[in-house]
């Protein structure tokens, strides 16, 4: 198998998962398992610890991951699936240094991350973060931002 396979492999698993991600959030965080998001949507203040309900989803996306490495790693005929799940967890990796991290500040790290977007991903989210109740939320989505949120572009600087 030449290296582009793999490579493309992984690509599309991790642009999958924005998909996944997005799909998510918004018919199922914002749908039938509102009761374990609805705590990541409570003002700052209102919070308790470190962890929050919501962190199970973390859980929810390792299991297909899990499943990927596994199966991906018994033969040469499902060995896709491995990189299908190398794909899911750079993505997991990059959502959680995205939304955990730079975005709600669990870790202080990143904190002079300033361009055109990274202050199009931290409106897009503050967006989506609005409002605290399970409708009418906007941008549910992480990595591909609306063109809305990348404000106008500085027309006196090149
Ligand atoms: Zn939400
Ligand atoms: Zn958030």
């Amino acid at each position: 198998m030449s290296f582009l396979v793999p490579l493309m492999l992984i690509l599309a698993a991790f642009l999958g998962m924005e998909f996944m991600a997005w799909f998510t959030h918004k018919y199922v965080m914002h749908g039938f398992l509102w009761s374990w998001h609805e705590d990541h949507h409570k003002p700052h203040h209102e919070k308790k610890g470190f962890w929050e309900k919501n962190d199970r989803f973390f859980l929810v996306f390792a299991v297909p991951s899990f499943f990927c490495y596994l199966l991906g790693s018994l033969l040469e005929e499902t060995r896709f699936l491995l990189y299908i799940g190398i794909g899911i967890s750079i993505y997991g990796i990059c959502y959680f240094l995205v939304h955990d991290v730079y975005i709600h500040r669990r870790f202080d790290w990143f904190t002079h991350l300033d361009n055109r977007y990274s202050k199009a991903i931290l409106r897009a989210h503050g967006a989506h973060h609005a409002k605290q109740t399970k409708e009418d939320c906007e941008s549910f989505g992480m990595l591909f931002v609306n063109k809305k949120y990348y404000g106008n572009r500085d027309k006196t600087k090149s």
